[in-house]
């Protein structure tokens, strides 16, 4: 005996019809099951026309669709506002219950919450699960029972926690076999309408080496497998296909996080490339480690986590501005900095080296407010994810938990030289560098004037002089969060000197 006579699934950031919390507890409660998902107004309203993301969702909601419809079920679309638009589905297609995964972002924990009183209020249930981390909220604490604000602690208790459940916080949530049976959408649904209909134009993404949906995802998750031995050492150079690239599948569930975890889990037990699998898996924690994070203290998406951090004074006013747009154009006279920018215009994807490395030289060489920079990657990401899109800026920023001291400032010249040495991926990105030797192309300002012009390089006219002096601009930086910290400049200068670039 089901418990509901009818149920809907309200799919959101989880894309896929396998290993899926809500889809399998629908199916065990429920003797039939509707499946939905809603092109929400609220957010779609505010973006570009042409967005990569937009695009990622369609495709990978055409997959769904045929993977539901082969089951007997398919997709109710609707472009609607989420929460008008859920009960009122709920309402159309008469349904006991909704199903849907938790969402932990403030936006859309207040909308869920409205959603789920719209739904109470119809005398119908509102249920909700958790999926997209392995463990979240309160269940990894301190012995003291208190929420984490340092990574390794938080990390040697997910591991522990991972233990004493026997793994079975990664087992996958079976959509087979079970009492419920898929409901086919009926005259509630068109199937997915076309991505012009909703307002959007095509992109390059169809070119980008990520893939959509579920397919996509296990594609890249099988080729990355077969380099996870490597990745501890190879995850470091953007030139290099290093790291799984996975993260954009992560943000839209078309891959279940538990079914990451587990390869890793495994790969790390057959004893073979044992390393790259570890350190994997520690990456994969701190996504986990970040939305608890944001769970504690929704008030970071705004906000610092240390709140002192919110009394610097950054750069204002048109300096900003221009600095500013120089950042996010790719137009700052270095190099990595630039190369990444472009790489991020173009593609929507930025490596995690460069993450920091960029969000570094904007706020502390360039003196601008981190959250500028968060939302410019907010943007234009591919997987941008709140919770660890703010962690990321924040550690950039020392405001955040667990952060860089603010003394630690990246040397975008020998960051450069170390992880790009022959500027391949420079060249890839500023093919007006491209025949400039691997010595001069990371500070191309520094080279010989003869050097330039063999390499038919005018500096200030093909490419920017830098926007800034690297040790000026730290110094300045060193001031502006010396002040805040009521600490002496000249102690901190020289702390400084043995982390610069760390
Ligand atoms: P891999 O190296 O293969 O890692 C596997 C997965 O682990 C990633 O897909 C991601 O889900 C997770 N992961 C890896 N590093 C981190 C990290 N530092 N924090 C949290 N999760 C991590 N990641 C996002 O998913 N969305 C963002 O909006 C985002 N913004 C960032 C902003 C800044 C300033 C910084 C420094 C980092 C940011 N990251 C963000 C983290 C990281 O850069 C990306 O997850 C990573 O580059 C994605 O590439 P990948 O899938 O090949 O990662």
């Amino acid at each position: 005996m089901t418990l509901f006579r009818k149920s809907l699934v309200w799919f959101r950031r989880d894309l896929r019809d396998f290993d899926h919390a809500a889809l399998h507890q629908a199916l065990r409660q429920s003797s039939a099951v509707y499946c939905a998902f809603i092109f929400d107004r609220s957010i779609l309203d505010g973006l570009p026309a042409a967005d990569r993301r937009v695009e990622f969702i369609h495709e990978s909601l055409r997959e769904l669709d045929e993977a539901l419809r082969a089951r007997g079920g398919g997709l109710i679309v609707r472009h609607v506002d989420a929460r008008a638009g859920v009960p009122a589905l709920a309402a159309e297609l008469d349904v006991d219950a909704v199903f849907a995964n938790h969402d932990y972002e403030p936006f859309a924990v207040g909308r869920d919450a409205a959603v789920a009183d719209a739904l109470v209020a119809a005398g119908r249930t509102w249920l909700s699960f958790k999926d997209q981390v392995v463990f979240e909220k309160d269940e990894v604490v301190s012995k003291a029972g208190k929420a984490f604000s340092v990574f390794t602690p938080y990390k040697k208790a997910w591991l522990a926690a991972l233990h004493a459940a026997g793994d079975g916080c990664i087992a996958p949530w079976p959509t087979e076999g079970l009492p419920g049976r898929l409901l086919p959408p009926g005259p509630a649904g068109n199937g997915v309408p076309a991505l012009e209909a909703l307002g959007f134009a095509r992109t390059n993404l169809a070119a980008l080496p990520l893939g959509t949906g579920m397919s996509g995802g296990a594609r890249l998750l099988e080729r990355f497998s077969e380099r996870m031995a490597e990745y501890g050492s190879a995850r470091d150079f953007p030139s290099i296909n290093g790291t799984s690239l996975l993260s954009v599948h992560l943000r839209f569930g078309t891959v279940s996080i538990r079914g990451l975890a587990r390869r890793a889990v495994e790969r790390m037990r057959s004893g073979q490339g044992t390393e790259g699998a570890a350190t994997w898996l520690s990456e994969l924690i701190w996504r986990d480690f970040y939305f608890m994070i944001l769970h504690h203290h929704p008030r970071v998406a705004g906000a610092a986590f240390r709140p002192e951090y919110d009394r610097i004074e950054w750069e204002r006013g048109e300096r900003a501005e221009t600095l500013f747009a120089a950042w996010c154009e790719g137009r700052t006279g270095y190099p990595l900095v630039d190369a990444a920018m472009l790489q991020l215009l173009r593609t929507g994807f930025m490596h995690n080296r460069l993450r920091m490395v960029t969000a570094s030289f904007l706020i502390k060489d360039l003196g601008v407010d981190w959250r500028w920079g968060e939302r410019h990657f907010a943007l234009h990401l591919n997987d941008y994810d709140l919770a660890a899109n703010n962690g990321g800026w924040q550690w950039a920023a020392s405001s955040g938990c667990d952060a860089q001291p603010y003394f630690r400032i990246f040397n975008p010249v020998t960051q450069s030289e170390r992880f790009d040495p022959k500027g391949a991926f420079i060249r890839h990105f500023l093919p007006v560098l491209g025949a400039l030797p691997d010595k001069a192309i990371h500070a191309p300002w520094l080279a010989q004037p003869k050097v330039l012009a063999g390499a038919g390089v005018v500096l200030g006219a093909d490419y920017p002089l830098p926007l800034v002096q690297h040790d000026e601009a730290r110094r300045h930086t060193l001031v502006r969060y010396g002040a805040i910290r009521g600490a002496a400049v000249e102690v901190n200068e020289n702390a400084a000197t043995g982390f610069d670039d760390a």
